[in-house]
């Protein structure tokens, strides 16, 4: 949990970050490891475009949840059932093999007369998303920063996604979906409220 709690503000690593060139040298270096040449008209400009796309893929490093969820939120007095917000696009990367993970996340909470705006939890996701990650604990950070901004009831939070480090290379299982689920509070432990989140998940 001490390496979950640890990424909730932006783990941006501004002091030790190389330079620009020297990102674009390690790229160029990585395309003679692949076979290339970085001189090679086509791929003159490629490692300024792969250092720029590395700054926009993993922008999450510079991005806290608890800035974005803020401190504020939407009172609201009556409404205690689930808000779910479903089939949340994301983009990630293997921390194994920086390939791509790209799949869904399903979030719901239990309100404690105190809601986020919806988009929030989208960009939550995104937060995480723009790391480098296991799907095990980008679901995990997902439930814990929500848990301890918003302090609901409850949170529930299910992530399916492909990991193109198994699609494309080792047992290549294309197609094959990994799915990962998170309860904290009213939802741990309660086999009917599961259910439930796993129903409205489902249920189109
Ligand atoms: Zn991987």
């Amino acid at each position: 949990m001490d390496a979950i709690v640890k990424n909730f503000p932006a783990t941006g690593q501004t002091d030790s970050r190389p330079t620009r060139e020297q990102a674009e040298e390690a790229v160029r270096v990585l395309l003679r490891w692949a076979g290339e040449d970085p001189q090679r008209e086509g791929l003159l400009d490629t490692p300024k475009r792969v250092a720029a796309a590395y700054r926009e893929l993993f922008s999450g490093y510079d991005l806290s949840a608890e800035e974005v969820l803020g401190r504020t939120f939407e009172e609201v007095s009556g409404y205690e059932d689930a808000v779910l917000v479903r089939d949340i696009p994301f983009y990630s990367h293997c921390e194994h093999h920086m390939l791509p993970i790209s799949g869904r996340a399903h979030v719901a909470y239990l309100p404690n007369g105190r809601v986020l705006g919806l988009s929030k939890i989208a960009r939550v996701v995104d937060i995480f998303g723009r790391r480098l990650q296991t799907q095990e604990n980008l679901t995990a950070q997902i439930a814990a920063a929500i848990e301890e901004t918003l302090k609901p009831r409850g949170v529930a939070v299910m992530v399916e996604a492909e990991h193109m480090c198994m699609a494309m290379r080792g047992v290549q299982k294309q197609g094959s979906t990994t799915l990962t689920t998170t309860f904290t509070g009213e939802y741990k432990g309660n086999a009917a409220e599961q259910a439930r989140f796993l129903s409205l998940v489902r249920n189109r």
